[in-house]
């Protein structure tokens, strides 16, 4: 299983998040402040995986 560390953009908390392999992660509640962890509107990204995170997930990986 593959882990990421997603930074809330509200509070800057890391946390780890288990990286799905077949969908794209596009929402997590934060643990440390409890909002929601979700994608920017015009974000490029495709998940909060590669947009808050160090990591890529297995579908941008595909595509690039
Ligand atoms: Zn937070």
């Amino acid at each position: 299983m593959t882990t990421a560390n997603v930074r809330c953009p509200q509070c800057h908390a890391e946390q780890t998040v288990t990286i799905p392999e077949t969908t794209c992660l596009v929402s997590e509640l934060c643990a440390h402040c409890g909002k929601k962890i979700a994608l920017p509107q015009d974000s490029q990204n495709c998940c909060i995986i590669c947009e808050y995170s160090d990591q890529r997930c297995p579908m941008s990986q595909q595509n690039t």
